[in-house]
């Protein structure tokens, strides 16, 4: 519990008596509280002791101290926090605080994880911080993994870089939370997007391994010019060729998924050049494009799902991350083995 004033505010004087600007709301203007938190910006917060001390032991603890006698003010504790924080703090953990989680920006909730569940050891913030953060997984997941991983939740770090698949790994900005977890941590979220994207890419170059439908017009017509073997392997051991067109959708969609490995495959952007393909074929057209739809909305993307569940997704957890490092100091990283293991393929 802090309990100090700041140079930034300096003593009241008598004859420039200090207006606050913050005036706490509802419920922080309790008129039977029996307890004052004062901002290091002075307002005054107006709780119950008894509420503060169920949340927090580090309170509890604080109110164990005796009144002095013959004292009949309200006590007063001088915080640290400016008003505004206080107030951010306060309404996420205090019945009736009415804090709407989803208007906090993921420097807000952590700041509110600093304070409150860190600083005051309020330990029922958890399950509701981690709701906000999983809101934010699919906009910001680089941010949010960050902080999955400085609170130890493995679930949501590990939700979170699957998350960062979505988006270009170029696009990953400095943010301010990776202030707060280790170098390793960081490589390996990247390290995850690359290895996922390699077998990404992969899966558009073996079709013939794991897509059994021989029966679609980009394998079947005989009019459209041949572009990729396919020897299928036993026991179909077939050879085919796939149709030009449909070779376009695969490079289109193999840069794509270079990128982002969980890319929208269904892109009308990927599949220009195929159209303009099949379009062209009078055999192809009468279904050309819904069983180009049908690979590109559900087979592709099942393939896809299936291999980024293939990468070892556990070497970002921040648990397996301290037996790494407790590995790398005696024998390197289990991260380069693994790595080199991969690469020789
Ligand atoms: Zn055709």
């Amino acid at each position: 519990m802090s309990a100090q004033t700041t140079s930034e505010h300096p003593a009241k004087s008598p004859s420039t008596p200090e207006i606050p600007t913050f005036i706490p709301g509802a419920p922080f203007d309790d008129t039977d509280a029996d307890l004052l938190l004062t901002s290091c910006d002075g307002a005054d917060f107006r709780v119950q002791s008894h509420v503060l001390a169920l949340l927090s032991p580090v309170f509890k603890g604080m109110f164990s101290f005796p009144q002095p006698p013959g004292e009949t003010e309200i006590p007063r504790v001088q915080m640290s926090e400016t008003a505004i924080v206080l107030d951010r703090v306060l309404r996420f953990c205090y019945p009736g605080g009415d804090c709407d989680p989803v208007d906090l920006s993921l420097q807000q909730l952590k700041e509110i994880l600093d304070i409150g569940r860190h600083k005051y050891d309020i330990q029922s913030i958890v399950p509701r911080a981690k709701m906000v953060l999983k809101s934010k997984l699919n906009t910001d997941p680089v941010a949010a993994f960050a902080i999955a991983c400085s609170q130890e939740w493995n679930d949501l770090a590990v939700n979170a870089a699957r998350s960062s698949l979505r988006f270009p790994i170029r696009s990953f900005d400095f943010v301010p939370e990776l202030r707060n977890i280790p170098a390793h941590q960081y490589q390996a979220i990247l390290r995850y997007h690359a290895e996922c994207s390699a077998v990404c890419v992969d899966s558009t170059k073996t079709l013939e391994t794991w897509y059994k439908d021989t029966s679609k017009s980009f394998f079947t017509c005989q009019v459209c010019p041949p572009s990729a073997l396919w020897t299928r392997p036993a026991p179909v051991k077939s050879r085919q060729y796939s149709r030009t067109w449909f070779s376009c959708y695969l490079k289109a969609a193999r840069h794509a998924l270079k990128v982002q490995p969980l890319a929208d495959l269904s892109d009308p952007v990927l599949m220009v050049d195929a159209v303009k393909g099949f379009a062209e074929c009078a055999s192809c057209r009468a279904h050309g494009f819904d069983h180009l739809q049908e690979f590109a909305k559900r087979a592709l993307p099942a393939r896809i799902n299936s291999v980024i569940n293939t990468v070892c997704i556990f070497r970002i957890c921040v648990s397996y991350a301290l037996i790494v490092e407790s590995i790398r100091k005696k024998s390197g990283s289990i991260f380069d083995r693994v790595w080199a293991m991969k690469s020789r393929g």
